[in-house]
């Protein structure tokens, strides 16, 4: 079927309109219409080449909400009607060990992203939710829970399982001080489940302006990054800091901030590799590590947490037609917190 979409075409060009064909709905796949798409910095990362990956048309999007409108003859997790969710992943190789445990995020087969990548058969473009219509197999496909805010729950499908999938998997909550280091879209989930999980947290920034609201998204301080005296004033002073800056910056001065057998978690991917010194690392011992996304049963155990304590992305709502003049703005760090694409709204 022909879903009406945005496409960049080349990694210099603005977004423009461009016709997709989805494919047929197969046994166990379901077609979603989506009603909100979610405006991560990836998206421009990816849509403007900046990881060298990739591929051209590339309909971006991986922070999908939208009804189910049909489904496969074997398909049984939904019905026709229910609200959805996709997130940055559409299928894996289902038999290598990373799969087998439920982190298919790490698939060692092939995995197949939502945009920019391509289906099992390594061959069929995969393209993602600037656009009417998706076809996806009902086992990447999560529950949303109608009684949240729905077109706040879309950044949850990439923005939210990024943040809560490090601070989950190593353990952080009461007792815990912990560093949130930008505060965008991804920064903000941070806080937000950081705070929910019980830990005592700083957003570390650039920008004065965004105090007061990382105080209203429940941060405990706020460290200004600029400030050579704030900084030195934190030295070894978290356990835990989770890095969601898009942008080159200085690791060796995050890392002086975290304290003995503390880590240094990067989910932010600037586009150049930023040099580690050793004795950042070894006085005293500190460790830094990375993390992608989450599995499936995990996206869905982070969306019904949301659904059970009322979290939901701070959302600022745009048509379809204004996605280049929000990448400029995200660029600029002019967004409180993430933009959602309304492909209803004309
Ligand atoms: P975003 O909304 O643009 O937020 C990034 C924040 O980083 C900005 O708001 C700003 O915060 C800070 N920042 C930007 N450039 C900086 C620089 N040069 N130096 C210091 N701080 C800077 O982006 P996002 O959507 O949250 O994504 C963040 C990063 O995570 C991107 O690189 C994205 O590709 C990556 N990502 C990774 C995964 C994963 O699985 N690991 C998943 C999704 C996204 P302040 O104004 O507070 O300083
Ligand atoms: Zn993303
Ligand atoms: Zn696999």
């Amino acid at each position: 079927m022909k879903a009406h979409a945005y496409a960049a075409l080349t990694a210099t060009t603005p977004l423009e309109p461009f016709e997709l064909e989805r494919r047929g709905v197969r046994a166990n796949d379901v077609l979603i219409e989506i009603l909100y798409c979610g405006v991560c910095h990836s998206d421009i990362h990816q849509a403007r080449g900046e990881w060298g990956n990739s591929v051209f048309p590339m309909v971006p999007g991986h922070e999908i909400v939208g009804r189910v409108t049909q489904v496969g003859a074997q398909a049984k997790k939904f019905s026709v009607g229910d609200l959805v969710g996709v997130g940055c992943m559409v299928d894996s190789c289902r038999t290598c060990s990373s799969c087998k445990s439920g982190t298919e995020q790490y698939c060692l087969g092939h995995l197949s992203l939502t945009y920019n990548s391509t289906e099992q058969d390594q061959k069929t473009p995969t393209q993602g939710g600037y656009s009417s219509h998706i076809v996806v197999d009902e086992s990447f496909v999560l529950r949303v829970d109608p009684k949240l805010d729905v077109k706040a729950v879309a950044p949850l499908l990439c923005a939210g399982i990024t943040t809560y999938s490090p601070l989950k998997h190593w353990k952080i909550g009461k007792g815990h001080r912990v560093g949130v280091l930008g505060l965008g879209g991804l920064g903000h989930m941070a806080v937000k489940f950081a705070v929910a999980f019980g830990a005592e947290v700083t957003v570390i920034s650039t920008s004065s302006a965004k105090e007061q609201d990382a105080k209203r998204l429940g941060a405990h301080h706020f460290l200004l990054s600029t400030d050579q005296g704030q900084v030195e004033a934190a030295a070894c002073s978290f356990d835990f800091i989770l890095d969601t800056v898009s942008g080159s910056h200085d690791l060796n001065a995050v890392l002086g901030m975290i304290k003995l057998d503390g880590n240094l978690v990067l989910v932010g991917v600037p586009t150049e590799a930023p040099p580690v010194h050793p004795f950042s690392l070894i006085m005293p011992r500190r460790s830094v590590s990375g993390s992608a996304i989450g599995g499936i049963k995990e996206t869905q155990e982070m969306l019904d947490f949301c659904a059970a304590k009322g979290i939901v992305s701070d959302v600022e709502m745009i048509r379809m037609s204004q996605i280049n003049e929000a990448y400029d703005r995200v660029l600029k760090g002019d967004v409180r917190y993430r933009f959602v694409i309304d492909l209803k709204a004309r």
